[in-house]
C-alpha cells in the first residue's frame, strides 16, 4: 500500500485563466503544482494575433508564484491574418492553434461556423508542426447535447484528418467511449481528459427539470459506460490520453439552476488530488505520473519537467469557495474529502 508517491511535476494542457481578478486568482492555483498549463484563447476577446498572446502569457506569468509556464494557442476563426499567425507559430508566442466551433461554449460565438473557412490555417499548422487543439463538438439544432462529440468526429474531424495527415490533433476533454476509441484507433491524434468526467454522469447534473450549475460544463458529462472507458483510458495500458482539467471558472452569480447557466466546473484548488484519487480508486496509482507528467510533453515534443512533487495519502475536505478580491468561485468537489493532498 502506497502511503506517498513522488512524481515528475505535472503540466496541464487545458485551463481557462480568464481574465483581471479571475486571472490572478487562478494563476496561483494553477501555477501552485503545474510547471507548463496550456491557457485557452476563448476569453472576452478572444486572442487571435500574436501581440495579444504575448500580453495575455506576461499576464499570467507575472501573477504566477513559480517558475511557471503559460502556453496560449491561437483562437481559430474565419479571418486570421495568415502572416501574423504563421509568424507567431515559429517564434513560438502561438502554442498551435484552438477550433471552437461556433456556440459550443463560453465566449466561442466568433468562433469557427464552417470548418472549409480554416483549411488555409490548418495548412500552415501541419507545415510549421504546431498542434491543433480541438473542442470537439458539432452543435446544431437537430443534434442532441449528449451527440455532439460523436457528431463532431463523424461530420468534421475525419475531414479535417483526411486533409491534414500529419497535422498533431488534440481532442480536447474526450466525453465519450466513441472519442476514446477513435483516438486509439487513429494516428497523430491524441486526448485530454478531466477530473469530474471521470467522477460525474449526466444524474449528477440534470435532475427534476432542473441542472446542477456547478456541474454544467461543455462537453456535458455523459453515461456510466462512457464514465468507465474514460477512467480506463487514463488509468491503464495509455501513452495517447493526458492531463487537462479544463478548469473553467465563472462568478458563483453566474451559475444558475437551468440552461442559461454558464458552462464549466473549477478543480485547480484539488485537481492533481483529485487525479490521484481517481488513480487510486482505478488500482492504478503507480500509473498517474505518466499521464499528468510524461505522455503529454512526449507527444507535443517538450522537455519532461525534471522537478518533483509529492502526494500523501492524508484525508482533507475540498473547501466550498475560492475568493480572491470581489470574486467568489465555487469550488468542484467542494465539502467533499479527497485522500490525497500535496506536500512540499
Ligand atoms: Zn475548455
Amino acid at each position: 500500500m502506497n502511503n506517498h508517491i513522488e512524481i515528475t511535476q505535472p503540466d496541464d494542457w487545458h485551463v481557462h485563466f480568464r481574465e483581471g481578478d479571475m486571472l490572478e486568482m487562478v494563476t496561483n492555483f494553477s501555477s501552485r503544482i503545474n510547471k507548463r498549463c496550456v491557457a485557452m484563447p476563448n476569453t472576452q476577446i478572444p486572442i487571435t494575433d500574436s501581440n495579444k498572446a504575448s500580453i495575455y502569457k506576461e499576464q499570467i506569468i507575472k501573477a504566477s508564484k513559480n517558475d511557471f509556464e503559460p502556453l496560449v494557442p491561437c483562437y481559430l476563426k474565419d479571418n486570421l491574418d495568415l502572416d501574423d499567425f504563421r509568424i507567431g507559430l515559429q517564434k513560438k508566442i502561438f502554442f498551435g492553434s484552438k477550433l471552437y466551433p461556433t456556440n459550443a461554449t463560453t465566449n466561442s460565438k466568433h468562433g469557427v461556423s464552417d470548418i472549409s473557412k480554416i483549411f488555409k490555417y490548418l495548412e500552415i499548422l501541419e507545415e510549421e508542426n504546431s498542434p491543433l487543439l480541438i473542442h470537439g463538438e458539432k452543435v446544431a439544432d437537430n443534434i442532441d447535447i449528449f451527440d455532439r462529440e460523436k457528431f463532431f468526429i463523424d461530420d468534421e474531424l475525419n475531414i479535417i484528418r483526411s486533409k491534414f495527415p500529419l497535422l498533431k490533433i488534440v481532442l480536447e476533454h474526450v466525453s465519450t467511449s466513441y472519442g476514446v476509441k477513435y483516438i486509439k484507433d487513429n494516428t497523430n491524434i491524441a486526448g485530454t481528459i478531466t477530473p469530474h468526467h471521470m467522477l460525474l454522469t449526466k444524474k449528477d447534473v440534470f435532475f427534476d427539470q432542473k441542472i446542477n450549475p456547478h456541474h454544467f460544463c461543455m462537453p456535458v458529462v455523459k453515461n456510466e459506460t462512457d464514465l468507465i472507458e474514460l477512467r480506463k483510458a487514463a488509468c491503464h495500458d495509455n501513452s495517447k490520453f493526458f492531463l487537462g482539467t479544463d478548469s473553467a471558472p465563472h462568478h458563483i452569480d453566474e451559475k444558475k439552476p437551468d440552461m442559461s447557466s454558464k458552462p464549466g466546473i473549477f478543480s485547480a484548488p484539488c485537481s492533481i488530488e483529485l487525479y490521484a484519487e481517481i488513480f487510486d480508486q482505478e488500482n492504478a496509482i503507480n500509473n498517474l505520473e505518466i499521464f499528468s507528467s510524461i505522455n503529454g510533453a512526449r507527444f507535443y515534443n517538450l522537455p519532461i519537467n525534471n522537478s518533483k512533487i509529492k502526494l500523501e495519502k492524508t484525508e482533507w475536505i475540498v473547501p466550498e469557495l475560492s475568493s480572491y478580491k470581489d470574486i467568489k468561485v465555487k469550488n468542484f468537489y467542494s465539502n467533499k474529502k479527497i485522500n490525497w493532498k500535496v506536500v512540499n
